[in-house]
């Protein structure tokens, strides 16, 4: 973990900005189980490994990049809050952690339900509808939505009503999509033709820079940070009091102790502060 690293990594990120996003794109192109898998054999069969007798059991990872700063391609490298923390996690665990695979953010759960990985690190909001599919570890950041808009246009909506009428994006299968239908389409509010879902944020932002939509709802940390990297501001936010948790199996119950407890040991020994600090700055 470069620890020297950290007081650059803001100011690195928007140095690099207009770089990631072209990595970026292209990984969105290969959709599916993509990632390197980086380091781990995979098991037997690569089947995600449910333990080959003579080595630890292992942890096989899913993401979904492109939602700075949790997970991102930074030079053709996966890292972010949530690829530094799951891998101090699983460190601190009798597991042996099994690499990256990425999918696009909605095929995640359906990627966990089938073994092509053990756990999600994607900064997925713990729902009573996923944890219907999945099981979830214990919290590990909270956040609420943002909506961001061109920063040089003139249009300020303060809340969610003033969206009426605009052309508006999300991410498929999240947080933010649902506030646009649960808020906006299902109250008549937005006619559903005026709604635009991405397979990634980050198109929806080119989108949303090229001026096809009028703004994007999605999660406020990842909305500031678009802020600080492109030509994007944050409107307003709406507050939903979301937290986050590492999917794993229904029924793995080995797995959800061991990352809960290896979650309690990364706060106690001060390595989640640190990452906190690296990734979203110390005010
Ligand atoms: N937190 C949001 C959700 O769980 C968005 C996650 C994401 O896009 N990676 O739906």
């Amino acid at each position: 973990m470069p620890t020297d690293s950290v007081t650059d990594r803001r100011s690195y990120l928007k140095a690099v900005a207009a770089g990631s996003v072209v990595a970026l794109a292209g990984c969105t192109d290969s959709g599916g189980d993509g990632g390197d898998g980086g380091g781990g054999d995979g098991g037997d069969g690569g089947d995600g490994g449910d333990t080959p007798t003579d080595e630890a059991p292992q942890i096989v990872a899913g993401t979904a990049p492109g939602f700075p700063p949790f997970e991102i391609k930074e030079d053709g490298e996966l890292t972010g809050f949530d690829v530094e923390l799951l891998e101090a996690i699983v460190a601190e665990t009798d597991y042996e952690f099994g690499g990256w695979k990425e999918f696009e953010f909605d095929a995640l759960i359906p990627s966990l339900r089938d073994e092509k990985i053990d756990a999600i690190a994607a900064a997925m909001t713990i729902t009573d509808e996923r944890d219907n599919a999945i099981d979830f570890s214990n919290p590990y950041y909270s956040a609420d939505q943002s909506i961001i808009v061109r920063d040089d246009g003139d249009f300020d909506p303060s809340d969610l009503d003033d969206l009426s009428g605009h052309p508006i994006g999300a991410q498929k299968g999240t947080t933010g999509e649902n506030v646009i239908q649960t808020e906006l389409i299902e109250k008549n509010k937005l006619d559903e033709s005026n709604y635009k879902a991405y397979d990634n944020y980050t198109l929806a932002v080119q989108d949303l820079e090229n001026g096809n939509i009028d703004a994007i709802v999605l999660d406020e940390p990842v909305g500031a940070t678009f802020a600080d990297q492109r030509s994007v501001e944050v409107s307003f936010i709406y507050e939903t009091g979301e937290e986050y948790g590492f999917g794993v199996r229904k029924g793995d119950s080995d797995r959800q102790q061991a990352l809960n407890e290896g979650l309690d040991a990364v706060q106690a020994n001060g390595t989640y502060e640190e990452l906190r600090n690296e990734w979203f700055g110390t005010n």
